[in-house]
């Protein structure tokens, strides 16, 4: 062989190969594992929802439970090799859902464990990531326990559940109906205790009776009865004459496309699907609230106001004598001057601050464990999302934007989104018996 020929082979036999090798080594990459939300506790079955972000996709991909030196497979995913090739494709982020339950983990015992995720690239270096999640193992079926006192409550308005849940569990509160609340950490209690707010709706069937529950992802659900007694206080009837003028004033305002349709259509469409819509809105509000308690004491009714509608009142709306509309109005309106200053009723933090269908300008702020206040048909709003306000601090002027005839609050308390009636809430002593002497009891 001469020099050239020796050069050419050795160029064919290792410096392409090898500058090939150098290639798919510096095209190798790792793998981003991004589990979300991170479990705390792994039941009978748990769900477990991750990322997986390669561009060369994973050849292994695996979960495994580890207690002690003992290591148990939940989870196993394989694919073709595809380490030489340079002919990939870019995998997009994908999702992985696993059941990570002790249930595939024959042997392991409640307590502390640790959940392994690992993932090995498809290329050339087979890089392994793993991430490591401290988790509690808990196979006990969800219990609860209510406080053994006795609660009145009224349809219209609020109640309160404090009790204990047990076992694996993940949602807690209390069911109404179709209607579930959410519990809260009860303040200053275990990580057992809870407290839960909840609306007594106004149109309750007599056979919703409320009812605390606890569950886990895996379907398992413990419910408990409480000792109550719930009083049927009856609503006012109340006429509203709709006239051509504030018809004019509301469809300019709610409605300023809809020229074409007829005129009751147009109504009922902003008094019931626009109304559906804003009580939506305040369903997704009220599940943001805060964890904890942001409110002090009584709530505050607008200074030296006049009631023109209270909660509750059944209402049959009236166009040139005929009846075109029925709603039932769940809050309060309150009059005072016109444009007066309208104040929060308690601490809290704003969380909307704007327009909102009917209720036109309007503020809820944000009490904490499920509580809200609304403040509607504002002519100017004094503050912003998530500004934090005091009881008796200025958020606006009151006015007669959205679904209003005239200059007034229309104000309410909301548990969970739900209204509920405020006069419970403005009343020192109801909270005292009802409220504080379960939630502030160590
Ligand atoms: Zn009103």
């Amino acid at each position: 062989m001469n020099r050239g020929r020796l050069l050419v082979f050795l160029l064919i036999v290792i410096a392409i190969p090898a500058v090939y090798l150098a290639v798919l080594v510096s095209l190798s990459t790792g793998t981003q594992l991004q589990v979300e939300p991170s479990p705390k506790v792994i039941g009978k079955q748990t769900p477990v929802r991750m990322t997986v972000t390669n561009p060369h996709g994973t050849r292994i991909l695996r979960a495994s439970l580890v207690q002690g030196s003992q290591s148990f497979g939940v989870y196993e995913e394989t694919a073709p090799a595809l380490r030489w090739s340079l002919l990939r494709g870019t995998e997009q982020p994908r999702t992985v859902t696993f059941d990570a339950g002790a249930a595939k983990a024959p042997g392991i015992r409640d307590g502390k464990a640790q959940l392994v995720v690992e993932a090995i690239s498809n290329d050339v270096r087979s890089r392994t990531d793993r991430i490591v999640i401290d988790v509690e193992v808990n196979t006990q079926p969800p219990s609860v326990t209510p406080d053994d006192v006795m609660r009145y409550f009224t349809v219209g308005g609020s109640g309160l559940v404090v009790f204990t849940a047990g076992g694996y569990w993940t949602e807690a509160g209390v069911r109404v109906g179709k209607t579930s609340f959410r519990s809260y950490a009860l303040p200053g209690g275990g990580a057992n205790r809870r407290a839960a707010f909840f609306a007594l709706p106004y149109d309750m069937a007599a056979e919703d009776v409320p009812v605390v529950y606890a569950r886990n992802p895996a379907g398992a659900e413990a419910t408990a009865r409480i000792r109550h007694e719930t009083k049927r206080k009856k609503f006012r009837h109340r006429e509203i004459v709709v006239t051509d003028a504030f018809l004019e004033k509301i469809f300019g305002e709610l409605d300023p496309g809809g020229s074409g349709a007829e005129t009751v259509q147009r109504f009922r469409k902003i008094n019931g699907k626009m109304r559906a819509e804003n009580a939506a809105t305040l369903i997704e509000l009220g599940s943001r609230s805060a964890e904890k308690m942001l409110w002090k004491g009584a709530f505050l009714q607008l200074a030296g106001s006049s009631v023109e509608a209270q909660f509750c009142d059944y209402r049959t709306y009236k166009y040139r004598g005929e009846k075109v509309d029925e709603q039932v109005h769940l809050g309060f309106d309150l009059a005072t001057t016109a444009h007066a200053p309208a104040t929060a009723s308690n601490d809290g933090l704003v969380i909307h601050a704007g327009p909102l269908g009917i209720y036109g300008n309007a503020v809820v702020i944000d009490h904490g464990m499920g509580l809200q206040s609304l403040y509607a048909h504002l002519s100017e709003i004094g503050v912003k999302t998530n500004d934090i306000v005091r009881k008796g601090q200025g958020i606006g002027r009151t006015g007669s934007t959205g679904l209003a005839g005239g200059d007034h609050l229309h104000f309410t308390i909301l548990v969970g989104g739900v209204p509920v009636n405020p006069v419970e809430w403005w009343d020192a002593h109801w909270l005292q018996d009802r409220i504080d002497a379960q939630l502030l009891a160590k």
